[in-house]
């Protein structure tokens, strides 16, 4: 049992138990002095019986007769020595009776533990003086060689009005607390009953709470020592108390730890130290499994000049807008997180080298068609990737190196690519083939931003004149596919710096003549006040 359990089974069964004993006393209290008091008739009627009795059989008054040893008569018949009478109906009405001379007892229904009666010995003397004071009907509660009694005392008068002495009915005091006892074990049990169940509903509704609020703590013991994925009991988040909001609250609280934990602020992405670990994670159940599994890095292309242009805040929301393009390619397939900057790690699990070089080139392809509306243009961007095969390596280190030096591979030979094998794929680029070129180059419309690296649109019609410029006559179908790119790349990034010095000319002239216009303006306002 726990503590809380004890604190409040203590709490609900010691107050029931207290207010048990309290309304018992009071109630047997009560009973008693009722019975005490429905006792008195009878006592004192009883007394006046015998007293009737002898007065019927006997006529005359009470004296004492006879010199030494005295004898108590009543008229001429003499009394001491004779039990009959009360004896007779002592034992109908079920009490003890005791004629006294005075105080002192003549004929008594009394015995001692030997059976001897108490003839001959006196009445407490303060009764006896209550009596002489005002010879009414009196009750005492007396004790007699140790045994209690609740007695009623009567005068005996003679005929002139004088006290003789009294007649006393006695009964014992245990037989009545008997029966209050007997009375009140009804009571006693209900009590009892009442601590039990009251005990055993409080023990039972505190082991749901207290159950609950284990939970949590060991919910919470888990989160303090990193566990972030320990489920909360359905049982408590169904709850509609406090023990079930306190439930959800630490639900939400480690949902949000999670968050701070494993996740990168700005795109929601996983953020490098969660991607390393769900890597682990991955290459060990791959190991288990021979799951196969592909590892890629990839990396904004000319990431910085979106900065530069457009400010580092476009710059964010290009970078949630490509987050969530990763986010949707690797649903049900894997994870992405970014891994620093414009840098995504990307892991997709269960896929081979083909599919996963697909879902790549679909990721790709998605990021190349986000278009940010920004200062009257649409900004474009590409990724360039390195992929491995979870299968090159059983150190995740190792593999993140070998997507590392082929992402940077893919960025020295052209950008905006997927590189897999930096031998024997040197020439193959998914985007910058021949054949993609000579496409791309035949398609007046086609834009270059989407081919290549910049952010603008360029015609390609341009970039084809300038390569035809570039080589002589066949040259173009035997060249090297990789020699022809560096051609595009270097002709596209003349294009491109041609085409931001014009931006910035324009920009400078727009400023010099707005100032030049602001002082014509301000001269002419001069001239207008002048005059
Ligand atoms: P490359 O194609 O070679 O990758 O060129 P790049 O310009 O993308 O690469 P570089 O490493 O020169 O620049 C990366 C830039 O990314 C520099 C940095 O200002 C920017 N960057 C990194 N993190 C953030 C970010 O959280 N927000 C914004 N807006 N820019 C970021
Ligand atoms: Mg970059
Ligand atoms: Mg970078």
């Amino acid at each position: 049992m726990g503590k809380l359990q004890k604190a409040v089974l203590i709490r609900t069964v010691v107050p029931i138990m207290l207010m048990g004993i309290v309304i018992a006393l009071f109630a047997s209290n009560r009973y008693e002095k009722m019975l005490y008091e429905q006792m008195k008739p009878m006592l004192s009627m009883t007394a006046s019986s015998v007293m009737a009795v002898y007065d019927e059989l006997y006529e005359g008054d009470y004296v004492l007769k006879g010199d030494g040893q005295f004898s108590l008569y009543k008229g001429e018949q003499e009394l001491t020595g004779d039990f009959e009478i009360i004896d007779r109906i002592s034992a109908e009405a079920g009490v003890e009776i005791t004629l006294f001379y005075k105080d002192a007892r003549i004929l008594t229904t009394l015995k001692d533990a030997e059976g001897e009666r108490y003839v001959a010995t006196g009445v407490n003397s303060v009764i006896y003086r209550a009596i002489e004071r005002d010879p009414q009907v009196q009750y005492y509660n007396v004790e007699i060689d140790g045994v209690e009694y609740y007695a009623c005392y009567v005068p005996m008068m003679h005929s002139d009005g004088t006290l003789v002495g009294m007649i006393g009915v006695a009964r014992q005091s245990d037989q009545i607390s008997e029966v209050v006892l007997k009375t009140l074990e009804p009571i006693w049990l209900i009590i009892l009953f009442c601590m039990v169940l009251a005990g055993y509903i409080s023990v039972n509704y505190t082991k749901g709470l207290v159950d609950g609020i284990q939970h949590i703590r060991d919910f919470l013991q888990r989160m303090t020592r990193g566990d972030l994925n320990y489920m909360m009991n359905s049982r408590i988040l169904k709850r509609e108390d406090e023990i079930g909001d306190a439930g959800r609250s630490v639900v939400a609280m480690q949902k949000a730890v999670r968050i701070l934990v494993e996740r990168d602020p700005l795109t929601t992405l996983y953020n490098r130290r969660y991607g390393t670990v769900k890597l682990k994670k991955i290459q060990a159940q791959a190991a288990r499994c021979g799951l196969s599994y592909a590892v890629a890095m990839g990396d904004i292309d000319y990431f910085k000049k979106v900065n530069d242009t457009f400010g580092h805040e476009v710059g964010d929301s290009v970078l949630i807008r490509v987050a969530e393009q990763l986010k949707r390619a690797v649903v049900g397939k894997g994870f992405a997180c970014r891994w620093g900057g414009e840098e995504f790690l990307i892991v997709l699990e269960g896929l081979d080298r083909k599919e996963a070089m697909e879902t790549l080139t679909q990721m790709l392809q998605n990021i190349r068609s986000i278009g940010i509306p920004c200062q009257g243009q649409e900004i474009r961007v590409t990724m360039t990737m390195g992929l491995v095969d979870g299968c090159l390596s059983d150190d995740h280190e190792e593999l993140i190196r070998m997507a590392d030096d082929r992402l940077y591979y893919g960025k020295e030979h052209g950008r905006n690519r997927i590189v897999t094998n930096m031998d024997e794929d040197a020439g193959s680029f998914d985007m910058y083939d021949m054949e993609n070129i000579k496409e791309m180059l035949s398609q007046t419309e086609y834009e270059l931003s989407e081919m290549s690296k910049d952010l603008y649109q360029f015609g390609t019609e341009d970039v084809a004149e300038a390569l035809e410029l570039q080589l002589m006559d066949g040259e173009k179908e035997e060249k090297d596919p990789m020699e022809l790119n560096r051609m595009v790349e270097e002709i596209v990034r003349n294009m491109a710096e041609k085409f931001f010095r014009e931006i910035e000319e324009d920009e400078e002239d727009g400023a010099s003549e707005s100032e030049e216009t602001m002082h014509e303006e301000a001269k002419d306002k001069s001239g207008e006040e002048t005059d």
